[in-house]
């Protein structure tokens, strides 16, 4: 049974066709610039290395007809029908307090999804499309929607709410929702795996470190904190976002700058985090380039990204009481063994003690500190894809 996994941006498509005998990946790929001069089409798949395919693509439904097409092809693909896609997974950015695990798309759903767009007006409405194009291009094929916000649905009120009059909360859900949850999920279940234990017997600090990062707090097998909030500009200082401030910061800059909320809001996501502070790029290479270099504002940057990890760890520790691992995943989470070094380092004060060969180990599932460390830590590669593709064959099956 082969699954189709999709994730829609705003001009962006990105897939894999996973067989769900043996969870291997049977084509994978990425279309950029939809409704942009200069769309392109990535692909690869078990017949062909990376192929690039230009053409013009004015919505979604000419990119994915465009993936089918490739997916089907004698020469780059994988299947030799659409029939052979038993099932459509759709990764959803929210899910607001309406979903709290993943669930087949009916009308009804679509309309609720609907009504969260108020909630992600950048990300709602292209998963929204997504799922329109394929129900008008496959319209008899089952769709599963997987919603990045519902593993943090289990969070406590006392974590969730935000100290606004409550009011606020009953009237537009202003509330922590939390981000970034398939990931959290799928590494949750991994690291029990590697501890030996059950998913509902260990507590861990989950670090998703991308371009986009967050933590969070899992309490046997459960989130019960998370760094981003009511969107995904909350928390850590990331790539381009900002992460947490001081709120009053907000209207300071409007006024002194003359700025409207839309120019204040793309400040914030799009020119800020270590992309501000070091003034040189958003990509954590080029920083830490940079920095090696000499390049003083490149070097805060790392430091301060750093010492918010350390400082979220220290207090997700401190609401868990246990802790059995803390997790890195992701690009940066995955990759950067002097991050993950320099983030655990104040915490040796704990009998933290990592073990330098394994972290320098590349791309592998592996433990980072030594066997008599109090704490484990782990480097666990996330993998989104599959965790939606699993959703969506159990929940066709
Ligand atoms: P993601 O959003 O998960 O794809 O992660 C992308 C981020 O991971 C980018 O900012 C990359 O710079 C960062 N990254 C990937 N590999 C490394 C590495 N070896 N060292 C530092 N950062 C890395």
């Amino acid at each position: 049974m082969n699954v189709l996994v999709i994730n829609c941006g705003s001009s962006s498509l990105k897939y894999q066709l996973i067989n769900m005998n043996d969870e291997s990946v049977l084509a994978k790929g990425l279309v950029e610039r939809i409704a942009i001069e200069g769309s392109v089409l990535k692909h690869e798949s078990v017949k062909t290395e990376k192929k690039v395919f230009e053409q013009e693509m004015k919505d979604h439904k000419d990119a994915l007809k465009l993936v089918l097409d490739t997916l089907v092809s004698p020469e780059y693909g994988a299947i030799s029908s659409m029939d052979e896609i038993s099932a459509v997974g759709h990764r959803v950015v929210h899910g607001g307090e309406k979903f709290a695990s993943s669930c087949i798309i009916n009308d009804s759903v679509i309309k609720a999804l609907e009504e969260c767009i108020e909630l992600a007006p950048l990300h709602n409405p292209p998963n929204l499309t997504g799922i329109a194009a394929c129900k008008e291009i496959l319209p008899n094929t089952p769709m599963v929607a997987v919603f990045d916000t519902a593993f943090h649905q289990t969070m406590p009120r006392k974590s969730y709410l935000y100290g606004l009059p409550y009011e606020y909360y009953e009237k537009y859900g202003i509330r922590k929702y939390g981000f970034h949850g398939t990931s959290h999920r799928y590494v949750t279940l991994k690291a029990a795996e590697m501890l030996g234990k059950k998913p509902e017997e260990v507590n861990l600090i989950t670090c998703h470190l991308g371009n986009g990062a967050s933590i969070a707090a899992i309490k046997e097998g459960k989130s019960i904190d998370t760094s981003m909030g009511f969107t995904p500009l909350e928390g850590l200082i990331m790539g381009t976002r900002c992460g947490s401030l001081d709120p009053a910061v907000v209207p300071f800059l409007m006024e002194k700058e003359g700025w409207s909320t839309d120019e204040v809001n793309n400040l914030m996501n799009k020119k800020s985090g270590v992309l501000g502070i070091s003034g040189v790029s958003s990509d954590f290479r080029d920083i830490e380039n940079a920095a090696e270099e000499g390049n003083e504002r490149a070097s805060l940057a790392l430091e301060a990204f750093r010492q918010r990890v350390t400082q979220y760890i220290g207090a997700y520790a401190a609401i868990l009481g246990r802790v059995d691992g803390i997790v890195f995943t992701a690009g940066l989470g995955e990759n950067s063994a002097d991050d993950r070094e320099v983030i655990l380092k104040p915490m040796e004060a704990w009998g933290i003690k990592i073990d330098p060969e394994n972290n320098n180990t590349r791309g592998k599932q592996l433990f980072i500190t030594t066997q008599d460390s109090s704490i484990k830590a782990m480097v666990i590669p996330t993998n989104e894809e599959l965790m939606i593709a699993r959703d969506t064959l159990e929940l066709v099956k």
